[in-house]
């Protein structure tokens, strides 16, 4: 593999002179699905492990982003829920509890002379692991902020539905023209006193049959409308929104302002890691290597020919990247552990 592109060579960089606050043999970065299933397996490799990520949920995408879509195509599950499927990576990452740290990014990079890792936190801790594994997605993904009303956030601003039942028997303000927006419309109306959609154009980019969907609802739709003020006290209680072509405004009463306009992701601090990058992606090898030894990538973030962005494909590669980690940390392991079906490899199973 070509030399890492950018940042300072790790060598040059100075580590904290401190004790760590974890030190495992892997650091995971991300916890997604990747993330999660490769949690699963180290624990089942008996690794040390600490799960970081930024965001204060497990799951990425599936509970970010479309918690409330229905996914298909996971092997052995018919249909399930982005948010259930998140619970049950979730629920089986924690089988050889591993130290899951939510709310806490990954910052710098310091390589030591023995090969291991410094890593710092976002958050100011401080980890050693002996290899690291980076399912960080799509990056760290902040939302698109309401250009209004952002002294609202968290007090009836939110971009966020992790639980539609906390927004039970409120009017709601949905803002957007995507698939989130239609789709946290479409799942509040079954739990709202009211819902209002208004998107700033007259088409939507969400799927078509969802838009039918909307049509079809009860949701209030207004076109080509933006939200020009947000009032309130301690929270949200109304909104003014404008018609972009009449410039007629209208005052509605709301208590829950839902913005889904959309995500920036970034690689953020990974991208200084000094690991080869192809267009904000890290290229890996067969092993799931990285450019920078005992570093690996898994899941949406992890490039190579013929890459496909998919769950299922991530749970793979983080099965490739725990194992290949495995033998770099200590030769003597062998690459395939067995089966987790063979006798008394399970914990449930003793
Ligand atoms: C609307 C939608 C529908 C989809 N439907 C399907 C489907 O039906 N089937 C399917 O297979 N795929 C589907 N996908 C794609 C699927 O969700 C992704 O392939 C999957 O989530 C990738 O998992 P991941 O763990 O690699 O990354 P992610 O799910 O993106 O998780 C990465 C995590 O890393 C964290 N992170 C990033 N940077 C840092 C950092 N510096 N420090 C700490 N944490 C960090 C992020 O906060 C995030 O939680 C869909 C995607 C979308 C958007």
């Amino acid at each position: 593999m070509s030399n890492p592109r950018g940042a300072a060579p790790l060598e040059h960089r100075e580590p904290p002179q401190r004790s760590p606050d974890h030190d495992v043999d892997v650091l995971i970065v991300g916890a997604g699905p990747a993330g999660l299933y490769a949690a699963y397996y180290a624990g089942f490799r008996a690794m040390s492990v600490v799960v970081l990520d930024s965001l204060t949920e497990p799951g990425g995408q599936l509970a970010a982003l479309y918690p409330e879509k229905v996914i298909y195509d996971v092997g052995g599950i018919p249909a399930i829920l982005g948010r259930e499927l998140a619970a049950d990576l979730y629920k089986q990452a924690m089988t050889y509890n591993p130290v899951m740290l939510l709310g806490h990014g990954a910052d710098q990079l310091f390589r030591l002379d023995d090969g291991s890792f410094l890593v710092t936190t976002t958050t100011g801790l401080l980890i050693h692991a002996k290899a690291i594994i980076v399912t960080a997605g799509i990056g760290v993904f902040t939302p698109r902020r309401l250009p209004v009303g952002q002294e609202y956030e968290g007090r009836g601003l939110r971009y966020f539905v992790p639980n539609p039942q906390e927004l039970a028997g409120k009017r709601i303000l949905v803002v957007g023209g995507g698939d989130s927006a239609v789709d946290y419309a479409l799942m509040l109306e079954k739990v709202a006193a009211s819902v209002t959609l208004i998107h700033r154009r007259h088409e939507f980019r969400a799927h078509e049959a969802s838009v039918e969907q909307l049509r079809a609802s009860s949701v209030r739709i207004l076109t080509p409308y933006q939200v020009s003020a947000v009032y309130g006290d301690d929270r949200v209680t109304a909104v003014d929104v404008t018609d972009h072509d009449t410039k007629h405004v209208e005052r509605l009463d709301v208590d829950e302002i839902v913005a889904a306009l959309g995500f920036v992701a970034e690689l953020g601090p990974l991208a200084e890691w000094g690991m080869e990058l192809r267009q904000r992606h890290i290229v890996v090898d067969t092993t799931m290597a990285t450019s920078v030894p005992r570093i690996y990538a898994a899941g949406d973030i992890a490039d190579y020919p013929g890459k496909v962005k998919l769950i299922s494909v991530g749970f793979g590669e983080a099965a490739i990247a725990v194992n290949n980690a495995a033998v770099a940390i200590d030769p003597s392991k062998k690459l395939f552990p067995g089966h987790s079906s063979d006798p008394d490899r399970h914990p449930t199973e003793r």
